[in-house]
């Protein structure tokens, strides 16, 4: 690949296939390219996708990262490295199989990006001009969908199904997030190790294939009713003999958390040491997005109010109305589909982001006006700390801002409760001694729940 590099300087920083080739454009008709980010979650969206008639699959991860290092500076994060190094790699390897045939125009690569003051938004860009360093990937097209329009779909689907379609990506997520909380549930209290582990592939697959038949018929009591009987299969592989273990929350940055190779299968190895983890879900970063355009329109429209600018109220007002919608129907979803799931396991709730909002303004530490995650982070600890959990983990990043901003805000206030409280950030070396700080927590995680037991599993009592 590397002798294939372009050395036209004036091609490089004319930049202009950073508005050319990375755009919404229609998905169909080329192989859509998803980068895995939690592995269930992107594989249902993959056969969300599918459902709608596009030739979507989630690309092998990890194997890229020698690719992506050789073209990065190795100052960008660590999510921006594993995402350049799988879209690399996957290239290659379909031009190993496919020779002269392999044309870059039959693929679209779907990386999302957010605004805001950290690094994720220039991802794509990013990664646009390597591939651009190719001659052969030039055409490769960058479907890219932003946090300022709420991650908006349209354009991507024709306009009559785009609703629809929003609709069954919204549940694909969900959907992914139940299933990892099932697999947290059960697998620290297996039978037999391993069985866990073999269901939620199966179960994986299962519910990838209901979103690909149902999805698009707006079938969603078909994919209800798959997920219904997965969960009461995964409720029987638990022992009711293990006594139950302490209850560690994990928040952090939305990749690093999820990406279990990116964060050296950190679940794995708080389980192994005795815990019962929760981490935070992928819907409540998208509802955060809903909820915080929803908040600016708000904003916005009591600033017109006062200067009496009727026209821009109008608009306004109308924002407003259809955020309001957006916003109610993923809650009014989410709700539905957690109370079934919940009514047969008791896995962990989630989070609504007005509650998260509230208790931040209660603690009086941080606000959801200076945005990030880090509004998500630091709300989700104080509502484990206030549900009983017995420990808080932030995983993220090495030098990831939102995170750094997290842990030094939270610290002295976990301190204070005597919560066990511990930050792991990750690039792609191994810290010696991680495993001996993740020991040490667990044994204070222990000690807290001898101490103050385990109080409930739910997150959310509004
Ligand atoms: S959230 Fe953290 S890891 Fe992600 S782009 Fe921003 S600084 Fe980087």
């Amino acid at each position: 690949m590397k002798d294939q590099k372009i050395t036209n300087q004036d091609d490089l920083q004319s930049f202009s296939s950073l508005s050319e080739s990375m755009e919404k454009l229609d998905l169909h008709g080329r192989k859509c390219l998803i980068p895995e980010m939690n592995r269930i979650g992107c594989n249902l969206l993959a056969g969300a996708f599918r459902g709608f008639g596009i030739d979507a699959s989630v690309m092998e991860t990890g194997k890229g990262l020698d690719l992506a290092m050789e073209y990065s500076s190795g100052k960008e994060c660590y999510p921006c490295h594993i995402t350049l190094g799988d879209i690399l790699y996957y290239l290659k390897q379909e031009k190993k199989r496919l020779g002269d045939s392999f044309n870059a125009d039959n693929y679209v690569y779907f990386m999302p990006e957010a605004d805001g003051p950290c690094r994720f938004g220039m991802y794509n860009k990013y990664q646009r001009i390597v591939l651009d360093s190719f001659p052969d990937l030039k055409s490769l097209k960058i479907a890219s969908i932003t946090t300022q329009d709420g991650y908006s779909l349209d354009k991507m689907m024709g306009k009559r199904v785009v609703r629809d379609f929003r609709k069954a990506v919204f549940l694909s997520l969900m959907v992914g997030d139940i299933l990892d909380r099932i697999l947290w549930r059960i697998r620290p209290y297996e039978k037999e190790q391993g069985m866990a582990d073999d269901f939620i592939e199966r179960a994986m697959t299962c519910m990838a294939d209901a979103f690909e038949a149902h999805s698009a018929g707006k079938d969603f009591n078909g994919i209800h009713n798959k997920l219904e009987k997965i969960i009461k299969e995964g409720k029987e592989i638990i022992d009711p003999d293990i006594p139950r273990k302490p209850l560690v929350g994990m928040v952090g940055e939305i990749y690093l958390r999820s990406h279990t190779m990116a964060n050296q299968d950190l679940i794995r190895t708080l389980e192994r040491h005795g815990a019962e983890v929760v981490n935070a879900s992928v819907v409540e970063w998208v509802n955060f997005i809903s909820y915080n355009r929803l908040r600016s329109a708000k904003i916005g429209l009591r600033l017109n109010l006062k200067l009496f600018r009727l026209h821009e109220v109008l608009a306004q007002l109308k924002s407003v109305a259809s955020l309001t919608g957006e916003l109610w129907y993923q809650e009014y979803r989410q709700k539905y589909v957690y109370n079934m799931a919940r009514g047969i396991l008791d896995i962990a709730d989630d989070h609504q982001v007005s509650h998260l909002e509230r208790v931040l303004k209660k603690e009086s530490i941080f606000d959801f006006d200076i945005g990030t995650e880090a509004c998500l982070s630091i709300s989700g600890i104080l509502e484990y700390a206030q549900n009983g959990y017995n420990g808080v983990v932030n995983v993220y990043p090495f030098t990831c801002m939102p995170s750094t901003v997290t842990s030094s805000v939270i610290s002295p206030a976990m301190n204070r409760r005597g919560i066990p409280y511990i930050d792991t950030p990750y690039d792609s070396g191994v810290q010696p001694g991680r495993e001996a700080a993740i020991r040490t927590f667990m044994y204070q995680a222990n000690q807290h729940m001898k101490r103050h037991g385990r109080k409930k599993t739910s997150v959310i009592e509004k």
